[in-house]
């Protein structure tokens, strides 16, 4: 199938990208490199560097290419951020996000993949989470996700639009041969700051929050790797052939991980010891989020190839030991 896939050059986008290949695939990437690089793009992968609410630009490329179906990763994706200048937010992770939508009606594309996340839920009473936990996000950047959602509910109702949407837990890991991987500027997730912790490249790491009501009194995380996140955009595929189809998946392991174990598992796999210090709790972090991803593995056949925290830290590894700095600016 020709895909368009928007945010190609991002971190889970550039892997689903490689996945799309393997799967005999023809993706195309749009990605206005804002925070996408285009060393994470196949250089034989033809490359767009437009924005995705151009409708005229992402209008052509449609017919040119022929694009059957188009997943779209291209959002910003800072909780803190979001709360701080939420105007940015609605305009790229939505209304951007329309104008993509409105562009694909009119040019006939009626097949679409969009990352959503755990964060549409919020702070669930009951873990772990179903599709069917109410979603009530506690942020702007979940409540963009909720209303794009929303808004690909009524398309499928009135237009015929079929789509799923993810909602991803911790996407986690790096590709198995290390040539592509994370990589954000700036980074505030919690492995690649552990890695660079380890290895010096950073100040040590803070762990907010000791005192949560978890195990060992830090947070628990569901951590998924991202190899296993793209397969399941791909497994989809048959099931958007009926139009109107509107998908929902939660995307985790169900093991919940607690953040001192994410330390333990940098240390043993980088045999280096990971500087930390005790940190008050970060604003907006609910205790636990894992889930309960039976509805993916039951409809699409999903099989988690990383169930373990310590092989999802060595692929992130890899990526790190190889490219210590990351992409080059592109
Ligand atoms: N975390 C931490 N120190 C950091 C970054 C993250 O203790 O420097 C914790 C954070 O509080 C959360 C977990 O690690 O409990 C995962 O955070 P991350 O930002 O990677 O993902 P999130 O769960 O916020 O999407």
């Amino acid at each position: 199938m020709n895909v368009l896939v928007v945010g190609g050059a991002g971190y889970i986008g550039s892997h689903c990208v490689r996945q799309l290949l393997a799967a005999g695939h023809r993706p195309v990437v749009l990605d206005n490199l804002v925070f996408g690089h285009r060393a994470a793009a196949p250089p034989d992968v033809s490359f767009y560097p437009a924005n995705l609410g151009n409708e005229k630009e992402v209008g052509k490329i449609l017919r040119k290419e022929r694009i059957e179906l188009v997943m779209h990763f291209a959002a910003y994706a800072y909780v803190g951020e979001s709360v701080t200048d939420p105007l940015k937010y609605y305009f790229n992770n939505v209304a951007a996000t329309l104008h993509l939508l409105r562009c694909m009606l009119g040019a006939g594309v009626k097949k679409f993949v969009f990352s959503s996340t755990c964060a549409t839920y919020g702070t669930p009473e009951k873990m772990p989470i179903t599709e069917d936990t109410p979603q009530a996000p506690i942020n702007p950047y979940g409540q963009t996700k909720l209303d794009v959602e929303n808004a690909l509910k009524a398309l499928a109702r009135a237009n015929g639009l079929s789509f799923a949407a993810f909602r991803y837990f911790n996407a986690a890991g790096a590709a198995e041969d290390g040539a592509i991987g994370e990589h954000h500027d700036p980074e505030t997730h919690l492995i690649p700051l552990a890695i660079d912790a380890a290895t010096g490249a950073r100040p040590p790491l803070q762990v907010f929050g000791h005192d949560y009501p978890t195990p060992d009194g830090t947070c628990l995380r569901d951590y998924v790797h991202v190899d296993d996140l793209s397969r399941a955009h791909i497994a989809v595929f048959d099931r958007l052939s009926a139009p109107g189809a509107a998908l929902f998946y939660n995307l985790g392991t169900g093991r919940p991980t607690s953040v001192l174990e994410v330390i333990r598992a940098v240390e043993q796999v980088t045999g280096k010891k990971v500087p930390y210090t005790l940190a008050p709790r970060r604003a907006g972090d609910p205790p636990a989020l894992f889930a309960d991803s039976t509805k993916a593995q039951k409809d699409l056949g999903w099989t988690i190839r990383y169930p373990d925290i310590t092989a999802i830290v060595a692929s992130a590894w890899r990526w790190h030991a190889a490219h210590p700095q990351g992409y080059a600016r592109s």
